[in-house]
């Protein structure tokens, strides 16, 4: 058996926080924690639970921090040509480099090439990242000249039958059925993707302009996913920025999540997304990269913190940004990870106390203060999965230790 010492701070399932300075999660050969007990000594070590990322591109970590204009500008002259030849190459390097983060599962999106969504998929295996994986689906228009050349309706088919031969692969990382977005997708598509059973994750609301483009095919931009079946409880709808208040409670009610990706939303111009609306639901924190410039979750919470601060005066607390980028974005994928209690995997993050805090803690909020804004991948001794300690030797080389 395992054991793993330090400094204890997660949530809980019941929806509080758990701190032990000297605690020692106890691993069994399954890699659950089987119990937690004390041992004196591992003080100089915070363990926190792993981060979901609720919402990123696996392509387009490859244009990370290029500006090229806002939303639709960004996405025509950026990202469509970088997708336009991603088969899956450079997925091993991006879940790589999210563990070096402390990241360990997530809802992510390959490009829109089946071998890409199946790279991802093999990827995410291998280094046991945990969650969705999804091909985005369009056919209005689309960046594959082999589709591109086609009539609608015959391309519509050619995606209905690809996504379902990427649905058949679904193993331990599942399958998300993933509209790009509504501007993306014919109704006749939408219906389509509404008909499996499977995860839902798609944008909404991102900017005003897109915004308006959608409204021309329903009452609001929300109706368009509900009219074919695609907000429900497994589903994540990422940014949320121009939600109306109707909006805002239909999503609550069906049980679904918004990705908050303020780093994203600050790189794009996007807006800043309400956050009392969006915890009054279930909310989950995403980089959004390649809009969003780093696969840091870290970066995430300070962004949500800064940009909510700088528009109304108030910010989400380090309580909830911690809880949104773990138990949140667990809850989202339906992985039982983000709060490290007996019977769930030892899945986690090791933090150096000392590259955090200069000097003691006052009180609990004061130490997850502190995580919130001076932590990150420098700060990272080791990451967890199952159990099993990840390598985290350079920002493109991770591998499992023995
Ligand atoms: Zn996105």
């Amino acid at each position: 058996m395992r054991s793993i010492r330090g400094h204890l701070l997660t949530p809980t399932s019941r929806g509080s926080w758990r701190e032990e300075r000297d605690a020692v999660l106890h691993v069994g050969a399954d890699g659950r924690i089987e119990s937690i007990g004390r041992s004196a000594g591992g003080g100089r070590h915070l363990l926190v639970p792993g981060f979901v990322d609720a919402h990123a591109h696996v392509p387009q970590h490859a244009i990370c921090g290029v500006p090229a204009g806002r939303l639709l500008e960004w996405l025509r002259r950026l990202v469509f040509p970088r997708e336009a030849r991603d088969r899956g190459e450079g997925a091993e390097r991006f879940f790589r480099e999210a563990l070096r983060h402390g990241t360990v599962a997530g809802a992510f999106y390959s490009s829109a090439w089946p071998e890409s969504a199946e790279a991802c998929r093999a990827a995410m295996e291998r280094l046991g990242v945990r969650g969705w994986i999804g091909m985005p689906l369009m056919d209005l228009f689309t960046y594959r000249p082999d589709l591109a050349r086609l009539p609608l309706r015959a391309r519509t088919r050619r995606v209905i039958g690809e996504l379902e031969s990427v649905l058949r692969r679904d193993g331990r990382v599942r399958t998300a059925v993933t509209p790009r977005f509504a501007l993306s997708c014919s109704d006749e598509l939408l219906e389509a993707a509404g008909s499996f059973p499977q995860p839902v994750q798609t944008h909404i609301s991102e900017q005003p302009d897109e915004v308006s483009a959608a409204r021309r095919r329903g009452r609001d931009y929300l109706a368009v996913y509900e009219r074919a079946g695609l907000v429900r409880r497994e589903s994540i709808y990422a940014h949320g920025i121009w939600l109306t208040a109707s909006e805002w409670t239909r999503l609550r009610r069906a049980g679904a999540t918004v990705a908050h990706c303020p780093t994203s939303n600050l790189f794009l111009g996007s807006g800043v997304m309400d956050w009392k609306a969006a915890w009054k639901g279930h909310v989950a924190l995403g980089t959004d990269v390649g809009a969003g410039p780093s696969l840091s979750m870290y970066d995430v919470m300070r962004a949500s913190w800064a940009s909510h601060l700088a528009k109304s005066g108030t910010a989400p607390s380090a309580r909830m940004l911690l809880e949104a980028a773990t138990v949140g974005g667990a809850c989202a994928i339906g992985e039982p990870l983000g709060c490290l209690e007996p019977g769930r995997p030892a899945t986690l993050q090791v933090l150096d106390r000392d590259a955090i805090l200069a000097g003691e803690a006052d009180s609990l909020d004061d130490l997850l203060s502190r995580i919130v804004h001076r932590g990150g991948a420098h700060a990272i001794r080791a990451v967890y999965v199952d159990g099993k300690k990840v390598k985290l030797a350079t920002a493109s080389g991770a591998r499992y230790e023995s």
